[in-house]
């Protein structure tokens, strides 16, 4: 019986799917299990009677001051380590880590220490992914100014990611409870935020909100608080997992967009306004001006000699002249003011523009080629005004004894429409092909070419409400096109 069960224990030990020996005092192997063999590529016989350093070669025994003696008087066994990595060497002279776990025992042929030895290489493997894999999540976190916390409530247990305690300014040591977060949570907004709380564990849901803290170096940040929450079989809330971003930046520099933006919009109301009244109050005495030269010229007339009448003549022009440009300056500060964009089919906004250009047109004899064009979302009236100031612009400034030739087309480059207005008049010195997109500005004095030199800017004002871009391209005496873009 005592040698059948020794024998069933050798068949169970050899046959063990855990890798095993045993040492003797001298750290001797006295039994070494098949498997144990196999994994550092030896036969059972090989091994016996060699020592563990055959195997592990760094063993050494009683290194370790923490490990109790493995040749102590001790009666039972006693585990005399709870696992340490360290390397084996298999007979092919390859390395691989290894973990191992010795028991020391005193049989009838003196103290005897149990090997367990186990293959690491997986566990190093999974080990190193979860480093690389923490490390590239605090990376991910430090870079977008995110941290993270993990809350138990069954055990009130509480982690926290290396970048939440980065972004609140807390110090590594001291235990972590609910508390902690909360003591940093600005007092202003501690009861919105217990009460957000309350609201998550009751609807088990995670509900996305703002809140500002303190930090441990006084800052007051803006944090942006989302996460998950975990519930049990029963549906009770058993983990919480939340995200702190600090939106700190991102609040302040919407907050100043916002300002920025209101007091453009007082601005441009103010502006709007201030042109609107001088351009009214600036009519009406033009009108009596206007009106009552009119009177004079007419009635008389008779008593007035050649200067006089020339005088008269201009004095007329200037009036009409500044009419002209008052009715521009506000045409160009109305443009786009209380209107929406609308569908517009191009080619019908041409067609009306060349009928209101007719008399103009038929008079140079100009020839006008409208290409097929888009249909587009578009301020319409405006639109219509671009293109009538732009082929004026083309019949006015044209080259002598030349039939004008003005061509429309467009095309779809990426995603705007490119519109093009080319001429084959004057042209324009390429030192001045931005500046004539300024109010006011003109390259011929009136005598010559008559106009307000409000019509281009007007233009770029139009195209700039479209978020589109006006630009020329000009030879002198060869012509001029003019191109702008409406992004779809
Ligand atoms: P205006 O036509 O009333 O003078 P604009 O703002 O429309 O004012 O044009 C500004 C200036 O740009 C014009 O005075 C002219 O010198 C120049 N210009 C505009 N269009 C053309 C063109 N098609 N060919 C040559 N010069 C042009």
């Amino acid at each position: 019986m005592d040698k059948l069960e020794k024998r069933i224990g050798h068949l169970v030990l050899s046959n063990l799917p855990n890798n095993l020996l045993i040492l003797n005092q001298d750290d001797e192997i006295v039994f070494i299990n098949q498997h144990m063999a196999s994994t550092f590529d030896y036969t059972t016989n090989e091994l016996m009677g060699q020592k563990l350093q055959m195997l592990i070669p760094t063993f050494r025994r009683n290194t370790n001051p923490e490990k109790p003696p493995v040749n102590s008087q001790n009666l039972k066994p006693y585990k005399i380590d709870g696992g340490f990595e360290t390397i084996g060497l298999r007979k092919n002279a390859e390395r691989f880590p290894v973990v191992l776990e010795m028991t020391s025992f005193d049989a009838d042929v003196g103290n005897l220490t149990s090997v367990v030895i186990m293959d690491a290489t997986m566990h190093r493997e999974v080990q190193e992914e979860l480093t690389t894999k923490n490390e590239l999540l605090s990376l991910a976190e430090q870079l977008t100014q995110v941290g993270h916390w993990q809350w138990d409530l069954t055990t009130n247990e509480v982690t926290w990611s290396e970048n939440l305690y980065t972004l609140f300014h807390q110090s590594r040591d001291g235990q972590l409870m609910y508390d902690t977060y909360f003591s940093y949570v600005h007092a202003e907004d501690k009861e919105y935020v217990a009460g957000q709380v309350e609201k998550i564990i009751r609807d088990k849901k995670f509900y996305d909100f703002f809140h500002r803290i303190k930090t441990g170096n006084g800052l007051v940040k803006i944090i942006h608080l989302s996460g998950k929450v975990f519930t049990d079989e029963k549906g009770e809330v058993i983990k919480m997992i939340g995200a702190c971003q600090d939106v700190t930046r991102q609040k302040d520099h919407e907050q100043k967009l916002e300002t920025f933006n209101q007091t453009l919009e007082l601005k441009n109301e103010e502006l709007k306004n201030f042109a609107h009244l001088v351009s009214h109050d600036l009519k009406e005495p033009l009108r009596t001006i206007s009106a009552f030269s009119q009177i004079l010229f007419t009635e008389h007339f008779d008593s007035l000699d050649k200067e006089g009448g020339e005088l008269f003549g201009l004095i007329l022009s200037a009036t009409s002249r500044m009419k002209q440009q008052i009715d521009d300056l506000l045409n160009y500060s109305l443009a786009g003011t209380k209107r929406t964009q609308k569908l517009t089919d191009c080619n019908v906004v041409l067609d009306d523009v060349r009928k209101d250009l007719a008399l103009a047109i038929d008079e140079v004899a100009a020839e006008i080629v409208i290409e097929e064009l888009p249909v587009i979302q578009c301020y319409e009236s405006e639109l219509r005004l671009v293109f009538q100031n732009l082929i004026s612009n083309a019949l006015k400034f044209r080259r002598h004894k030349t039939k004008p030739i003005i061509k429309i087309y467009a095309s779809l480059i990426d995603d705007s429409w490119k519109f093009s207005v080319q001429d084959n008049g004057i042209g324009i010195p390429l030192k001045d092909s931005t500046k004539i997109f300024q109010l006011f500005r003109r390259l011929h004095p009136y005598h010559e070419y008559k106009g307000t030199g409000i019509g281009l800017a007007y233009c770029q004002k139009i195209i700039e409400l479209h978020q589109g871009k006006i630009w020329v391209k000009s030879e002198q005496n060869k012509g001029s096109t003019f191109y702008f873009t409406i992004p779809l």
